[in-house]
């Protein structure tokens, strides 16, 4: 069971997504009964190069239970009968065996539906009460943030699920209640801000941040969607996808760079309120970050090494911000300002904000070192 956090205490819940094996992982994997002559002395699976020439893939995070997964263990045997330790001899130094336990772990059979009923759905009831709430999905590329964020049209993700619950709620409040809910795509590409919803054929213009007494953050200039169905939304998203800055690195062709901030406002005025001015706003900001893979790892050059330093730069200023929100009783500096992620944020992070994070990974052992900075990562921002 998940509790949303209440407490200042708990203001980040961070949960662990790990995607199936893909068609081309599972044809590298050994065969399900491989013929093991394993006198102690394997060479490490990950470079193993079998009689076939491909090199074989193997599982490297085991997920035990719904809050604990296993990163690198000793082998298959092993890590089912995790916690018996009957055959301690037989554990190798070579595997790094780390047990993680997170607010929930879902495993690679967990569906759409699963995920968003246990980081979003939550925060649709504290939205519609005017609390600003965001969920971001973090992770390398190729490990399943946009899948769980956006999903296709035969698989839809978390903003689909969320703004079919937003407008079956909106609809039973008719009655007491005007409720507007638009929605707001933008990516944050090299410290750039570029709206994703623009008109095909226009291009997008770098657009400023400004901070409002009344409005908190806002971009100038930027789009705002009033979709009346859940296809009208899955549409807008993907067109702002399809708008997304790709750029080819050595590691992976389709690798994204861009942070993409799905916001959805939500407005309501109370009917019988007549001219009173009580309107209740609030920000759902859905977040698919930027690849977390380092700069080394792509060994990126020249403009490409400047863009991972940006990346880095937002996600590392991302982390000191949570850091620093959880720590609120010290009372220390936020530093919201080291980029235009965070910036953008401000009054959607921390106080009386509800935060998820959603960490995606791969069980496969290309993403070996990845997979070990992502939990380290997720666990950091666990732990405050
Ligand atoms: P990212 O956005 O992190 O780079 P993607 O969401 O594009 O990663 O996922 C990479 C590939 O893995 C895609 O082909 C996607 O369809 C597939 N995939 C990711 N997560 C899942 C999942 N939970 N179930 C099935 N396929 C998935
Ligand atoms: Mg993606």
């Amino acid at each position: 069971e998940v509790a949303v956090p209440t407490s200042q205490e708990s203001a980040i819940l961070v949960t662990v997504r790990v995607r199936p094996f893909t068609e081309r992982e599972k044809a590298l994997l050994p065969s399900a009964t491989p013929a093991r002559f394993n006198f102690g002395c394997e060479p490490n699976a990950e470079t193993i190069t079998p009689l076939n020439g491909k090199t074989n893939l193997r599982k490297v995070v085991e997920v035990m239970d719904e809050r604990i997964l296993v990163f690198d263990p000793p082998d298959e045997r092993a890590s089912s009968s995790y916690g018996h330790s009957t055959a301690p001899a037989q554990t190798n130094k070579r595997h790094k065996d780390v047990r993680f336990a997170f607010d929930r772990v879902f495993n690679a059979d967990s569906t759409q539906q699963e995920v968003y009923l246990a980081t979003t759905q939550p925060l649709i009831d504290a939205v519609l009460q005017g609390f600003n709430a965001t969920v971001f999905a973090y992770g390398a590329t190729g490990c399943g943030k946009t899948h769980t964020i956006s999903g296709t049209p035969e698989d839809p993700g978390i903003i689909f699920l969320t703004m079919k619950e937003l407008f079956e709620k909106i609809k039973t409040y008719e009655q007491d209640k005007v409720v507007e809910a638009s929605l707001s795509y933008l990516e944050v590409y090299n410290e750039t801000i570029r709206d994703l919803l623009i008109e095909p054929g226009t291009s997008a213009k770098p657009l400023a941040l400004r901070e409002d007494a009344r409005r908190g953050v806002v971009v100038a200039g930027l789009n705002e969607c009033h979709p009346n169905t859940v296809e009208d939304v899955m549409e807008l998203v993907l067109r702002g996808n399809r708008n997304r800055t790709q750029s080819p690195t050595e590691a992976n062709a389709t690798s994204s760079r861009s942070h993409a901030v799905l916001q959805i406002n939500i407005r309501q005025k109370s009917r019988a309120g007549g001219l009173s001015n009580d309107m209740v706003s609030a920000t759902l900001s859905l977040i698919d970050l930027a690849g977390s893979e380092r700069a080394s790892v792509t060994k990126n050059r020249g403009s490409r090494l400047l863009e991972g330093a940006n990346i880095n730069r937002s996600l590392l200023a991302l982390a000191n911000c949570i850091n620093a929100l959880c720590d609120e009783k010290k009372k220390r500096h936020i530093p919201y300002r080291d980029s235009k992620l965070t910036r953008l944020l401000k009054f959607s992070l921390g106080g009386n904000c509800r935060t998820v994070m959603i960490v995606c990974c791969s069980p496969a052992s290309t993403y070996y070192e990845e997979t070990y900075n992502t939990l380290k990562y997720a666990n950091r921002a666990k732990n405050i």
